[in-house]
């Protein structure tokens, strides 16, 4: 399949640029689009064979429900069975915005298109792009991050060029997503509000609104030995992995910097370079191994901005394994370390407390 590539300007686009990619999604073709979280993936909603067609193109498990894009507040009860009080007063805080709530499904919502669930992810993004679009091609958007399965999530068209050209119809190139990881998705079907991934929309915000809210405990696993059950389905895959393995190293700076130093120091030796994920403040302390920096730690956005950019960048290097510095005290860190976790398959390293060992 040949994949048309189309180039649009965020800050200055004709709504008629997008009427291709809208042609295509109304006839059950799959675009990609840039969102402010990451790039979607997108395919009509209510066409379960579009649906298919996303999980084939991204190599994605059919049990891992996809999120349903939406241009107007008013269009969550065509998607849902019931829709709380509570989901109006978060919407009119948080969208359209990096916020996914999840809900009973109505009985139009294919369960193709929500991984054999009788609950739906509803979201309403605020890139005017991804609003346009959704808004001109008159369906409801089914689209999952833009990204090959197990792959960090595209925050570039690069970045589903290099996953996905050839597999999909069209790639909306509309430059660099404005956050950078995956919303919050909060799941407002039980008694208390669940966070079930966490987002660039902090649990305080949602509790702001909502009074009570509380993380899902799938979120705050810190280790691979702790058994928990996955109530977001797509929280019990691997993910966001660059090719070589990854280490996160924690502790105090100037420790962290030490061991990697040693480390990447013993490696030169054996004829080996290693990778390291640092920061504007730290990359000067380096000695050896490729460093990148991800962002700078005074401006936590920046850091969310370049982490899947950063991951990506490694593995056109060839280095036989990673080490990154944690994020835990950045303000997006839940966020930024549920992901940077799961790239390094929950191995964090703690010099500081003696020998190096795997948690
Ligand atoms: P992605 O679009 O790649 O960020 O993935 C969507 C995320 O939303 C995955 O983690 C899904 O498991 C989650 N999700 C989508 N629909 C539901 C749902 N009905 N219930 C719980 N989680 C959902
Ligand atoms: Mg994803």
């Amino acid at each position: 399949m040949k994949t048309e590539i189309i180039k649009v300007d965020r800050e200055h686009f004709e709504e008629e640029e997008l009427e291709f990619a809208a042609e295509c999604l109304r006839n059950g073709k799959l675009v990609a689009f840039p969102t402010e979280t990451v790039y979607g993936l997108g395919g009509n909603a209510f066409d379960s064979t579009a649906a298919a067609r996303i999980y084939a193109a991204k190599g994605r498990p059919s049990d891992n429900p996809l999120i349903v894009h939406i241009a107007r507040i008013k269009d969550l009860s065509e998607l849902a069975s019931e829709v709380p009080e509570s989901a109006y007063r978060l919407a009119e805080a948080f969208w359209p915005g990096p916020l996914t709530m999840i809900l009973k499904k109505s009985d139009r919502v294919p369960e193709t298109t929500t991984g054999g669930l009788d609950t739906v992810a509803v979201r309403m993004p605020s890139d005017p792009i991804a609003a346009a679009l959704i808004r001109r091609s008159g369906v409801f958007v089914a689209a999952p991050s833009a990204n090959k399965s197990g792959r960090p999530s595209t925050t570039k068209a690069e970045h589903v060029i290099e996953d996905l050209d050839g597999r999909i119809d069209v790639i909306i190139d509309g430059g660099a997503s404005a956050i950078g990881l995956e919303s919050t998705i909060v799941d407002l079907t039980g008694d208390v509000p669940l966070i079930l991934r966490p987002g660039y929309i902090s649990a305080e915000q949602l509790a702001d609104v909502l009074g009570e809210v509380r993380f899902d405990e799938a979120v705050l696993k810190r280790s691979p030995s702790e058994p928990v059950v996955a109530r977001a389905p797509g929280m019990k895959y691997r993910h966001y992995a660059p090719k070589a393995p990854l280490f996160i190293v924690e502790g105090k700076p100037e420790e962290v910097v030490r061991y990697i130093n040693s480390v990447a120091a013993k490696s030169a030796a054996e004829g080996k370079i290693i990778g390291i994920l640092a920061t504007e403040e730290t990359k000067r302390y380096y000695t050896g191994g490729m460093v990148f920096s991800v962002g700078e730690r005074k401006d936590a956005e920046t850091i969310a901005a370049g982490l899947f950019d950063t991951l990506r960048g490694f593995d056109e290097t060839g280095v036989s394994v990673i080490y990154s510095e944690s994020f835990a005290d950045n303000p997006l860190g839940t966020a930024i370390m549920n992901r940077l976790l799961k790239a390094a398959g929950y191995h964090i390293l703690h010099p500081d407390k003696g020998e190096a060992e795997y948690i």
